[in-house]
């Protein structure tokens, strides 16, 4: 990344409001430095800049909300009702991600209220109970990549996903549950980066910033009629997940 590059990158997280910075979780990819040119006859000056996992001091979930505001950072604002922060725990051990609102979570203000949401909840408590698990939705935390609703439900676009991935990143690094489940290829996109799609990455333990994670299908594609087998596969993923965090 050119000096350039990282200045303008600093600039958008000051725009988050991200003024003091530390690293709260280890950051695997290499630390880029900017250097300064040295006048002659003198040492260059080197300046590490830690740009992944930025997160102010003694951040919270409150203090996340009120930095995004009345949010205007991306074209998404011009089309939603309400933002949809997250909902849930937020000492929770799991973390449910999802991709964006749908039409009901967008007037509700509620991550997972709608059709694909009725079917999470159940998933969440019918697996649980069935393994003998206490848990019900209020246990676990539950958000989403984008804050607002993306306009006829597309997929949420590299930029969007990007802005809006700094508060996912730092409600995540708030929470610090035992794990993550990402839930479609959006979430685990954003989670941990690559091209492999929702079929190639389920089933197995990845890490975001050395949180487990485990990546499964979105429940709106498992309410399609043909997808029996994926939903086989998608409540033997929640069976691992729930068995890892709460045995
Ligand atoms: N789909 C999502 O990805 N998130 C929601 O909140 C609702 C549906």
């Amino acid at each position: 990344m050119s000096p350039e590059e990282l200045r303008r990158k600093l600039e958008f997280y000051q725009d988050l409001g991200i003024k003091q910075i530390y690293r709260r979780v280890p950051v695997p990819a290499a630390v880029p430095t900017l250097t300064t040119p040295a006048p002659s006859g003198m040492k260059p000056i080197s300046i590490d800049i830690q740009l992944p996992g930025l997160v102010p001091a003694g951040d919270t979930l409150d203090r996340i909300c009120s930095d995004i505001g009345d949010c205007t950072r991306c074209r998404l604002h011009k089309g939603r009702n309400k933002i949809v922060f997250g909902v849930g725990d937020p000492a929770a051990r799991l973390v449910f991600v999802g991709e964006g609102p749908g039409a009901d979570e967008d007037q509700q203000g509620i991550p997972f209220v709608g059709r694909a949401g009725q079917l999470l909840t159940q998933m969440i408590e019918g697996t649980a109970s069935k393994e003998g698990i206490p848990l019900k939705r209020g246990d676990v935390y539950i958000c989403n990549v984008v804050k607002c609703r993306p306009p006829e439900n597309r997929t949420p676009e590299a930029d969007e996903m990007e802005i809006c991935g700094q508060f996912l990143f730092r409600q995540l690094s708030v929470i610090q549950p035992k794990a993550i489940c990402a839930l479609g290829s959006t979430a685990a996109k954003a989670l941990l980066g690559g091209r492999d799609g929702v079929t190639k990455l389920r089933g197995k333990w990845h890490k975001w910033h050395e949180i487990p994670l485990m990546v499964t299908y979105h429940p709106s594609y498992l309410l399609r009629p043909y997808n029996q087998n994926a939903k086989r596969e998608s409540w033997e993923d929640l069976k691992k997940v729930l068995h890892f965090v709460y045995d």
